[in-house]
């Protein structure tokens, strides 16, 4: 379904970036990879998708720079998937000024840089797909997370005005808001949880789920895969500006 189209995937070294880069890639995408990790993980990737950047996605300049890359490297780019995404828990009186401007910068402002520099050739071709991952958390709130919930409530406002911007072109934006992946974002919080309640990892995953996640399952980046995919085909040609929560009904409540 996606032959002949091209890929940037931030932050896909990893969890949902690496199901949505494998979803794409397994419908015909020409991918690029981007993100962090170990040496010898990176080189076991790149035999799977030959083009990769460890553009820090932190540095708008980086951002643009990968953008260009991307575009010389595939030919062009027609999905841009901004999904590079951190998180730190504190309340906010203890809550490092210098965590909340790595937040700020990695889960939104890179999304701005990206989008402001893949839009003008998106516009001449008059085809594009932008899928930005925001969150549960782009929607709704939680305690001890303030940098990461402004944030994602932010990619969803900006979500929204690309789509209205780009309303009457071929060229469609919308967020998709996982609530809990088991990733390693997800595992951290699930061993402080454990470490803090002296609970066993398994015991502190079903405490996890069930505070927020009704279905008690955890959401799999192959879900979230399967969800960008739809949305980069001719039938969610009129799905524009929306967040598509993928939540076990977390938002329902
Ligand atoms: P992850 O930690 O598994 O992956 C994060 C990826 O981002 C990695 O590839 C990492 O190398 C990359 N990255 C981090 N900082 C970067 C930087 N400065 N420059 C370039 N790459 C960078 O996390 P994940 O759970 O797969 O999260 C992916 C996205 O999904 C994030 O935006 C996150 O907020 C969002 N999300 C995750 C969950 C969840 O439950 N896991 C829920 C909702 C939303």
């Amino acid at each position: 379904m996606l032959k002949g189209r091209r890929a940037v995937v931030t932050g896909s070294t990893s969890g949902i970036g690496l199901g949505i880069a494998r979803a794409l890639a397994a419908q015909g995408a020409k991918v690029m990879l981007n993100g962090f990790g170990e040496v010898a993980a990176i080189e076991a990737l790149k035999k799977e998708f030959p083009a990769y950047s460890p553009a820090d996605i932190s540095r708008p300049e980086q951002v643009r720079a990968l953008i260009r890359e991307a575009t010389e490297k595939l030919g062009g780019i027609d999905i841009l998937v901004n999904n590079a995404g951190i998180q730190h828990t504190a309340p906010i009186e203890s809550f490092p000024p210098e965590r909340w401007d790595a937040i700020i910068a990695i889960n939104l402002s890179s999304n701005f840089h990206a989008i402001q520099a893949v839009l003008p050739q998106m516009r001449e071709r008059n085809w594009g797909r932008i899928i930005n991952i925001a969150s549960t958390h782009g929607l709704v709130a939680s305690p001890q997370k303030v940098a990461y919930i402004a944030a994602k409530h932010g990619v969803v406002g900006l979500t929204k005005v690309v789509a209205l911007e780009t309303a009457t072109t071929g060229i469609t934006c919308n967020a998709i808001c996982p609530g809990w992946v088991l990733t390693p974002l997800v595992q951290k919080q699930v061993d402080a949880r454990a470490a803090q309640q002296g609970v066993s990892i398994e015991q502190a995953k079903i405490d996890l789920l069930s505070e927020k996640q009704p279905s008690k399952q955890f959401t799999t980046p192959e879900q979230i895969g399967a969800l960008a995919v739809f949305l980069c085909s001719e039938a969610a040609v009129n799905i524009r500006g929306a967040a598509l929560p993928v939540d076990g009904g977390w938002t329902a409540q």
